[in-house]
């Protein structure tokens, strides 16, 4: 089976696609660089996993993409998304199967990773307000009665919420704080990268 590699190969190719829009936005708040780390990560990532003998299992990928974006991105988000993989790798068990419940554990274990090692909490303005919305709707209250490709088109329309949100508050963490108030009516860049990156999972499982 292909699939989660094609998966990957999806998501690596949004990002890459997008490093000049990623940079742009990252000049407004910070050093412009947003684009180049995570498309630098993803093309070390997309070899890394062409590299590994079985991809059958979601495990031992997402650890290899965590390891790979710790391993090659500078920056901040490259070692936070790197441990947000990880933290995925980790709570993936031997059951593969793609479910409600499966999504909500791993992007649970992710956000609690990257919120150990970064220290943010919603509304700072970075990658976890696009996240932590996302995970929301996972969650058993949100999902009564709901099929996986329901939660999945909701969770993309709260991506996209989280983006804008973004741009209407101040940073309070990373680069951008040094910024602060000026920092709001832009977008996060990591807010923008994870939208990207969880909307071109969506349109390849969708497929
Ligand atoms: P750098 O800021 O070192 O240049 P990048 O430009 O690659 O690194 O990444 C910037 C992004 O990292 C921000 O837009 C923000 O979303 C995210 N970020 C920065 N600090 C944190 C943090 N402490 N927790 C979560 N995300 C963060
Ligand atoms: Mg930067």
């Amino acid at each position: 089976m292909t699939r989660i590699k094609d998966a990957l190969d999806a998501v690596a190719a949004a990002i890459i696609a997008q490093k000049d829009y990623l940079c742009s936005l990252d000049a407004k708040t910070g050093d412009g660089d947003h684009g180049l780390n995570m498309a630098r990560g993803f093309s070390a990532v997309r070899d890394a996993v062409d590299e590994m003998a079985d991809t059958t299992k979601p495990g031992p990928v997402l650890e290899t993409i965590g390891q790979t974006l710790i391993e090659n991105v500078g920056g901040a988000a490259g070692p936070l998304y790197g441990t947000g993989f990880l933290k995925a790798a980790q709570a993936c068990d031997d059951d593969t199967s793609m479910n409600i419940k499966s999504f909500e554990k791993l992007l649970g274990a992710a956000i609690n990773g990257i919120q150990a090692r970064g220290r943010a909490e919603k509304g700072d303005k970075t990658m976890l307000d696009v996240l932590i919305p996302i995970h929301q709707c996972f969650q058993p209250e949100n999902t009564e009665g709901k099929s996986l490709f329901a939660v999945l088109e909701e969770a993309s329309h709260a991506a996209k919420a989280g983006v804008d949100y973004t741009k209407t508050i101040a940073a309070k963490k990373g680069r951008a704080s040094l910024v602060g108030e000026r920092s709001i009516g832009y977008e996060d860049p990591g807010a923008v990268s994870s939208m990207l990156m969880y909307r071109a999972l969506y349109a390849f499982l969708k497929k």
